[in-house]
């Protein structure tokens, strides 16, 4: 029977099986401690044992540790549980927590029993945990990109700062509400959305338009990707967006500069011609009728002469907006030369076509222009095709038109001649 009882010889290897410390001190001297301690210390045990427990501990820390040693011994206030530095044979301080309790014998000494954990570990991973939150956070707030999650409702749950860089709120403005309040459009978020769909929860590079909070529009750039909880159910959205405004403008800009005349503001040649042949191409699908008009200024080089170029910059203007308040919504006008000019009137007959080329032609010869004091009068000449429900090419088209416009030049100018007329 006597084996299966603890005995004192048991109950020291018991605890040099621990994780941490061991001791026992009386007297503020070590009575007693395990090989972790003993280890942790870098001390053999019989270097501990019979010293004082002061030099151990860290000079820093020593008051506190020995003003709560003394307290506890006194019975008053303090707490059983703190961290303090001990010091190493090789002079290291090692963080540990100490749990100490004291029990009193009969014959009325008090001995100081507690545990040491090593904290070097836990400390370590804190800090590491601590230091990779201030990089993410760091990141964050210097990249130029904005980093956003949403959750599965489309509610923001994290935007970075640098989103006031672009669209003016604040991230805290943005938290809690459904990302979609900030899309210029409902269609634009489900850009997005479709784009994430389309790609098996990842979207790469969509162009989507978002509110500033001053109200203008901002091209934002995205890349996402959809997240999926445990259950593999979709928990919400993460992405980086950028801001691409100004590239949009520039390639409006470009755009614009390459599809319209910069004087007028009509389209130019080229695309006048290739919108006129992409509605011929419709006009011969349905066997509907359109018309052309090819307009030009009658001797405009006197205009020119007379007035001056920049006058006669104004009369091209002013003429532009005769046409257009002349013509149909339907119907388009470009630019094709300097002084020429010509309007494609979809499901347009003969007829129509002469009606609308007349009234342009009197409302010109019946309009004025004020340039620096003096009233410029010009006319326009006007010749007139039309497609029916022949094939024709465009080339063949505007050619006609074109010999019509001779026709009314050699006729005396300000006038309509149609391609069909004699
Ligand atoms: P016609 O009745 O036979 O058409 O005579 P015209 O003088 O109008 O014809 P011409 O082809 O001899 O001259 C056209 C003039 O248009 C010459 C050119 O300087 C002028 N022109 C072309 N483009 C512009 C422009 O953008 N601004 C101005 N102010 N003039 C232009
Ligand atoms: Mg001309
Ligand atoms: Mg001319």
């Amino acid at each position: 029977m006597a084996n299966k009882e603890l005995t004192l010889e048991k109950f020291k290897v018991l605890l040099n099986h621990f994780n941490d410390g061991v001791f026992l001190i009386e007297d503020g001297v070590f009575v007693y401690v395990n090989s972790v301690l003993s280890r942790l210390l870098n001390y053999p045990v019989d270097e501990i044992i019979g010293h004082k427990f002061s030099p151990f501990v860290h000079e820093a820390d020593r008051d506190k540790v020995l003003s709560y040693y003394t307290a506890r011994i006194r019975g008053e206030d303090a707490p059983q549980e703190y961290e303090f530095r001990v010091l190493s044979r090789q002079g290291e301080a090692i963080d540990v927590l100490i749990n100490v309790g004291i029990y009193h014998d009969k014959n009325g000494s008090q001995t100081s029993i507690g545990t040491l954990k090593d904290l070097r570990e836990s400390k370590k991973t804190m800090n590491d945990l601590a230091r990779s939150r201030e990089d993410i956070k760091s990141i964050l707030k210097n990249m130029p990109d904005v980093f956003y999650r949403t959750d599965s409702k489309g509610v923001v749950t994290l935007m970075s700062p640098s989103v006031s860089n672009i669209l003016g709120y604040e991230p805290e403005e943005m938290m809690g509400r459904p990302l979609s309040d900030f899309y210029c459009t409902s269609s634009e978020r489900e850009k997005v959305l479709a784009a994430l769909k389309k790609g098996g929860g990842k979207a790469s590079q969509v162009e989507a338009c978002l509110k500033h909070k001053d109200g203008s529009k901002r091209w934002i750039l995205t890349n996402a990707y959809m997240r999926m909880d445990d259950d593999n159910n979709p928990a919400g959205v993460e992405g980086i967006s950028r801001d691409i405004s100004e590239r949009k403008e520039m390639e409006d800009r470009l755009l614009k500069l390459s599809r319209y005349d910069d004087l007028t503001q009509v389209y130019n040649r080229r695309v006048f011609y290739s919108e006129a042949e992409k509605q011929l191409e419709i006009a011969r699908r349905y066997l509907r009728q359109v018309a052309v008009l090819m307009m030009d200024l009658d001797y405009f080089k006197r205009v020119n002469d007379q007035y001056g170029h920049h006058a006669g910059d104004q009369v091209l203007k002013q003429f532009v907006g005769i046409c257009k308040d002349s013509m149909r919504h339907t119907d388009f006008i470009g630019r094709t030369g300097g002084e020429e000019f010509a309007v494609f009137s979809p499901e347009t007959d003969q007829d129509e076509a002469i009606k609308l080329a007349e009234r342009i032609c009197r409302r010109t010869r019946e309009s004025k222009l004020n340039v620096d004091g003096e009233v410029i009068k010009y006319t326009v000449s006007i010749g007139v095709a039309i497609v029916g429900k022949t094939t024709d090419k465009i080339d063949n088209l505007l050619s006609s038109a074109d010999k019509a416009l001779y026709k009314a030049k050699a006729s005396g100018r300000d006038c309509v001649r149609s391609f069909d007329s004699p």
